[in-house]
C-alpha cells in the first residue's frame, strides 16, 4: 500500500499509461538504473562488474555531478594518512542529530561499508586514464556541540577538474560511466523514464521518453530508481519540503532534473515515502560565500541567533523566520579575529576549505574574497556603524543599540543573549566596518521512498515492491529532520556506498 495523501498537490496523481502502440523501441537486459547520477553510476558499474547486462536511463543529455566532497567513514586512503573515525561514536551522534527518524539500520550499513565503495572508487579515479588525486578535507567545524569528522574525500586534477568542474563528484561520476561503458553498459540520455513496466505485482522494466519516441527496458533483475531529489518540483516540495519552497534559492544543475520523478513512480507502484517533511542540504551561500561568526543581524537590524552554528542551522534560522538573507557584521580587526575564531569553529563558509597539509585561511585569502564582495555588491563598508547601517538598508538607531549590547556582552565575556561561546566573542568596534550579505540556498532535499537495506523500496506497511529499488536522494531512512554534518559530503558518500551495495548484491541475488 503506497501513502500518498489525498492533501498532495496534483504531482502525486497517477498519469494515464503510456499507449503500447507508441512504445517504438524495446530493450531487455538484466537491471535498469533510472538516472546517471553519482547512486547510479555506482549501481550500474557494479553490476556490470559482476557480469550483468545494464541499461541506464538518463534525463538529461549527459551524466550529472556537483559539488566537490564525497564523505565516508573510512577508507585506506585515510589510514595511511593517519585518520580514523569511531562508527560507533558516529551512529550516536548521528541519530542524535537526526532525532532518530533516520532508520539506524541504514546509518550502519553506510558505516559499515562506505569504506568498500571509497576504495573501489579510489583505485579506479586514480587509474592513469583519469589520473585523479584523492585529497581530504581538512576544513571542519571545531565546536564542542557541532562538529564534523574527517570522511570527506575529494579528487583533484582529473580530466572533469581540468575541464573546470569542481574537483570531486564529476571526475567520480566520469570515471564510473566511463568503466561502464567499457563494460557494455547502454546509457541512454535525454531518455527520462516516465512509466514502470509492472508484471502482476512485480517491476519488470521502465519506459522512457526519448526524441525517437517511447522506449520500454525490460530488466529481469530489477529497476533501480537513481533519479536525485525533488528540490526542483516547488510542487513537491510544498507538499514534502515546505523550507525548500521559502528558500527560494536553488543550486542544482541540470536545472529541471531533480523533478522527483522516481519517487513519483516508486509511489505510483506501491512504494511509500518516509515521513515528511523531509530534510534538506542547505548551505548558507546564497550571497556572499562565507559568514563566519561575529554578529549576525536581520532586516531589522536585530540580532536573531547564536552565530556559533553549523551550516545547516544557520540557514533554517533564517529560513524559519523567512528571511532570504542576513548581513554577518566583522570589523577592521578581521585579519586577527577570524584565524582566532577558526580554532573554535571554521568548516565551510569560515574557513578555507583546504586540504590536511595545506594551509586555511589567511589574511591575503580574506582580502580577496572581501574585495570581489565589495565589487560584487554583496559586502558593504562604512567607517561607522551608522553609515553601514544605512549601506545595508537596516533602521540605524536598531543596528546601534544591537551593536552596543553586543560589545558590551563581549567586553564581559558573557552573551547575555543567546549564549555564544566566550572564545567566539569578539567587540566590533575597529573601522572600517563590513557587512556580508549571507543567506540560504538549497542544495538538495534527501529524502525519499522507503527502502530497507537491501535498497529495495517498501510500501507503508514495510512490504517489499518486488523488483523495484531505490537508492540516492530517491531513497529515503538515512537522514530525517535536518542533514547531519558530521562527515561533510555524505550525501555523495550515502548515494556511492549504497549504489555499490545494490550492483553487488543484484549479482549475488
Ligand atoms: C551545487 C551543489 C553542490 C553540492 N555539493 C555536494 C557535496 O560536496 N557533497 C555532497 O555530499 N553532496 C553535495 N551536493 C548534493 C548532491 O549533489 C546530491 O545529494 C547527490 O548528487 C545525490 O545523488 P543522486 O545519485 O541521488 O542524484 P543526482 O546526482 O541528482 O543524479 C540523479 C540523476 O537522475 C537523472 N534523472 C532525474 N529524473 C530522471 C528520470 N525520470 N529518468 C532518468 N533520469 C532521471 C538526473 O538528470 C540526474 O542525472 C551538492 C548539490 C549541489 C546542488
Amino acid at each position: 500500500m503506497s501513502n500518498i495523501d489525498p492533501r498532495w498537490g496534483s504531482w502525486a496523481k497517477r498519469p494515464d499509461p503510456i499507449p503500447q502502440d507508441q512504445i517504438v523501441k524495446e530493450i531487455r537486459c538484466d537491471v535498469a538504473v533510472l538516472g546517471a547520477g553519482i547512486s547510479g553510476a555506482a549501481c550500474a558499474l557494479r553490476a556490470a562488474q559482476g557480469g550483468l547486462s545494464v541499461t541506464v536511463l538518463e534525463k538529461a543529455a549527459i551524466w550529472s555531478a556537483r559539488g566537490g566532497n564525497i564523505g565516508v567513514v573510512g577508507s585506506s586512503y585515510m589510514d595511511a594518512r593517519g585518520y580514523r573515525n569511531d562508527p560507533e561514536k558516529i551512529a550516536r551522534e548521528w541519530i542524535a542529530r537526526c532525532g532518530n527518524r533516520c532508520d539506524e539500520e541504514l546509518v550502519w550499513l553506510y558505516l559499515d561499508r562506505s569504506r568498500d565503495a571509497m576504495d573501489w572508487l579510489i583505485d579506479i579515479v586514480t587509474r592513469p586514464e583519469y589520473g585523479a588525486r584523492p585529497e581530504l578535507q581538512a576544513c571542519l567545524y571545531a565546536g564542542d556541540t557541532y562538529y564534523e569528522v574527517f570522511g570527506s574525500h575529494r579528487f583533484f586534477d582529473g580530466p572533469m577538474a581540468k575541464k573546470g568542474m569542481r574537483p570531486g563528484a564529476a571526475d567520480a561520476v566520469y570515471a564510473m560511466v566511463t568503466e561502464a561503458e567499457k563494460l557494455g553498459v547502454r546509457f541512454l540520455y535525454r531518455s527520462p523514464a516516465v512509466e514502470l513496466v509492472r508484471d502482476g505485482g512485480r517491476v519488470t522494466g521502465a519506459v522512457a521518453r526519448s526524441e525517437d519516441g517511447y522506449v520500454r527496458v525490460l530488466a529481469s533483475k530489477g529497476v533501480v530508481l537513481a533519479t536525485g531529489d525533488i528540490g526542483g518540483s516547488p510542487e513537491m516540495c510544498a507538499d514534502l519540503a515546505p523550507l525548500a519552497v521559502r528558500c527560494g534559492v536553488n543550486l542544482y544543475t541540470p536545472k529541471g532534473c531533480n523533478t522527483g520523478d522516481g519517487h513519483r513512480l516508486g509511489l505510483w507502484a506501491g512504494g511509500a515515502l518516509e515521513d515528511g517533511p523531509f530534510p534538506m542540504i542547505l548551505h548558507p551561500q546564497a550571497h556572499f560565500f562565507a559568514n563566519y561568526c561575529f554578529l549576525f543581524v536581520d532586516g531589522n537590524g536585530k540580532r536573531f541567533m547564536n552565530e556559533d552554528n553549523y551550516i545547516q542551522g544557520k540557514s533554517i534560522a533564517m529560513l524559519r523566520r523567512h528571511m532570504t538573507c542576513a548581513w554577518s557584521i566583522i570589523d577592521g580587526s578581521w585579519r586577527e579575529t577570524i584565524p582566532v575564531s577558526i580554532r573554535y569553529g571554521g568548516g565551510i563558509f569560515w574557513d578555507l576549505d583546504h586540504a590536511p597539509d595545506e594551509p586555511g585561511f589567511t589574511p591575503e585569502v580574506g582580502e580577496k574574497m572581501l574585495e570581489s564582495g565589495l565589487r560584487s555588491g554583496k559586502v558593504v563598508t562604512a567607517d561607522t556603524p551608522q553609515k553601514l547601517a544605512e549601506a545595508m538598508g537596516v533602521p540605524s538607531d536598531a543596528f546601534a543599540s544591537t551593536l552596543a549590547r553586543y560589545n558590551a556582552d563581549a567586553h564581559a565575556g558573557k552573551d547575555t543573549q543567546f549564549g555564544k561561546r566566550r572564545e567566539l566573542l569578539f567587540p566590533l568596534e575597529k573601522p572600517p566596518f563590513y557587512a556580508l550579505k549571507f543567506g540560504p540556498a538549497v542544495l538538495a532535499v534527501v529524502g525519499g521512498l522507503k527502502v530497507g537495506t537491501d535498497m529495495g523500496v517498501r510500501d507503508e506497511n514495510g512490504n517489499a515492491v518486488a523488483g523495484l529499488y531505490a537508492v540516492g536522494n530517491a531513497a529515503g531512512g538515512r537522514y530525517g529532520v535536518d542533514y547531519p554534518m558530521l562527515i561533510p559530503g555524505n550525501s555523495h558518500g550515502t548515494a556511492l556506498t549504497f549504489g555499490y551495495v545494490l550492483g553487488e548484491q543484484l549479482v549475488s541475488g
